[in-house]
């Protein structure tokens, strides 16, 4: 019959509409915020959700899963004075692997011998270049750079982050990637208990 799929349509759409207003009715009803609250948030990303919704942003921000990534970071460890340990050594792996090539490394040279040092002199990465792609972290044979969770780093000038703004500390890592951190720090341990092993041995 003509029109009978055009009225469920509609009575599709005015279902969810109402749903809408119930949903937050009930909310309301038995005192919880449907909004601006992590409660609200998880409920209205769960299958249980009814209606039509969006995320108030910035009010609200969406939970960030333990993948996310955005732009990088370097990771520094705390030294025994709270001292900034580095970890990346500039060996210039993750400036190679770098497809929109926006990463640029300046090594330290020892002023004496001329030699290299093990520590970035500079580090520069342009972020508004910067396509989140996870390579550099992915293939950093320190662990020494990682993708952020931070999204919320817009401004009006050019994003080229030096090594100071780069640097954010270990636990700073292991508070948005426990899960991550906590496999790496377990790697490094037994790594470590083996090389141990071979010299007790030796
Ligand atoms: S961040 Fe990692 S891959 Fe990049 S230069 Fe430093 S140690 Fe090498
Ligand atoms: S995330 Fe990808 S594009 Fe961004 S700096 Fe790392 S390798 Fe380059």
């Amino acid at each position: 019959m003509y029109g009978k799929g055009i009225l469920k349509g509609l009575s599709v759409t005015f279902k969810r509409f109402w749903n809408t207003y119930w949903d937050d009715i009930v909310w309301l009803a038995s005192g919880k915020k449907r909004y601006r609250s992590a409660e609200g948030i998880a409920h209205r990303s769960s299958k249980k959700a009814r209606g039509i919704f969006t995320i108030q942003y910035p009010e609200e921000k969406l939970p960030t899963p333990e993948e996310f990534r955005y732009v990088p970071f370097l990771v520094y460890d705390e030294g025994e004075n709270g001292e900034k340990v580095v970890r990346c050594t500039s060996c210039g792996i993750c400036a190679k692997v770098c497809p929109p090539q926006c990463i640029w490394i300046v090594r330290t040279n020892d002023p004496a011998t001329g030699r290299p040092v093990p520590v970035p002199a500079e580090f520069y990465i342009d972020t508004d270049v910067c396509m989140n792609c996870g390579l550099c972290a992915e293939y950093c044979p320190f662990d020494a750079i990682k993708m952020d969770h931070d999204y919320e780093i817009s401004s009006y000038r050019r994003n080229v982050l030096n090594k100071e703004a780069l640097l954010k500390s270990a636990a700073y890592y292991a508070s948005i990637r426990p899960l991550n951190y906590a496999r790496e720090e377990e790697a490094r341990k037994a790594k470590e208990a083996a090389k141990a092993a071979k010299v007790e041995a030796a």
